[in-house]
């Protein structure tokens, strides 16, 4: 399962840019927890912008992000979890609480995403790092519910960073078309002549999913964007998997962590547990001897 994942500079240096085709791992959430195009639409941005983070955002290989997004809509929470492989290779894996809504097209004929997840919530990112004691959190409104527009809001509120920042996902019945994104990073020294002709090439682009769609390349996609026909690649071949991290031994944490009670409740009722990851819908059974060892132990 591949996905393209390209980082560049533009205006000599003084932009930063990342360009992503991720619709090989779109496809993949979908089959996974058997979303519907309108939630296809809304986690595929959600899991777009965790790829593109997952290799500008995070420094160290034991860094961990988690974001979380609750909004008013349908759709329920959604948690996304990612992680780094190696310096190449990000991880993540999703939940969402309603993979099945379904909505009608907004009047525009596009999915409504905003109208899904909801226009009011809010966005959380949690970042840590078990080996330094790392720990950031930034807590903001949702904007819109359309995701891209509330992590732009992010980027700027929590991080300081002035952002443009593009998902789009093109799907039907028979699954993911294509799906990727963008960010630009301005640095400080950028000119206010190159900041308005980045705002002038992304105002006269088409959508991300349409441009992949038409397959143009990522460096392409990059030039169209900027503005800037002599971009440079910075890094290339980065990747994004999904990957979950669930263990027999977590889940047992878990039951463990119900208390002494509500395991004897679990007993007396069923005798016996089956457990759900809900990341990547893997079973864990436990049996009524396992269940008594657990409770043993259990406060
Ligand atoms: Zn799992």
């Amino acid at each position: 399962m591949q996905n393209k994942i390209i980082k560049f500079l533009a205006y000599d240096k003084k932009v930063a840019v990342m360009c992503a085709d991720t619709t090989n791992i779109v496809e993949e959430i979908r089959k996974i927890h058997d979303l519907t195009p309108t939630v296809t639409a809304a986690v595929g941005r959600v899991a777009t912008v965790g790829a593109m983070m997952a290799h500008l955002e995070m420094k160290e290989l034991t860094d961990n992000i988690t974001i979380q997004i609750k909004g008013n809509g349908p759709i329920g929470s959604i948690v996304e979890n990612i992680s780094l492989e190696n310096s190449k290779q990000g991880n993540i894996r999703l939940y969402v609480e309603n993979p099945h809504v379904e909505l009608p097209l907004k009047t525009n004929g596009k999915i409504d995403v905003g109208g899904a997840v909801g226009h009011q919530g809010y966005l959380n990112v949690i970042k840590q790092n078990e080996v330094t004691n790392g720990n950031y959190n930034g807590l903001i409104p949702l904007v819109s519910g359309e995701i891209a527009e509330d992590f732009t809001e992010f980027f700027a509120k929590s991080e300081q960073k002035p952002t443009a920042l593009a998902l789009g996902v093109l799907v039907n019945k028979d699954g993911v078309k294509k799906a990727g994104g963008y960010i630009i990073n301005p640095m400080p020294d950028c000119t206010d002549e190159e900041i308005s002709n980045i705002e002038n090439a992304i105002k006269n682009a088409k959508p991300i999913s349409e441009m992949l769609d038409q397959n143009l390349s990522l460096e392409e996609i990059a030039k169209i964007v900027t503005g800037d026909k002599n971009i440079e690649i910075l890094e290339q071949d980065l990747d994004v998997m999904y990957k979950c991290n669930c263990s027999r031994d977590r889940i047992e944490r878990g039951i463990l962590s119900l208390g002494k009670e509500e395991i004897t409740k679990i007993i007396e009722e069923d005798g016996k547990l089956e457990a759900k990851c809900h990341f990547c819908n893997k079973k864990y059974q436990f049996s009524l001897e396992e269940l008594q060892k657990i409770k043993e132990n259990a406060k």
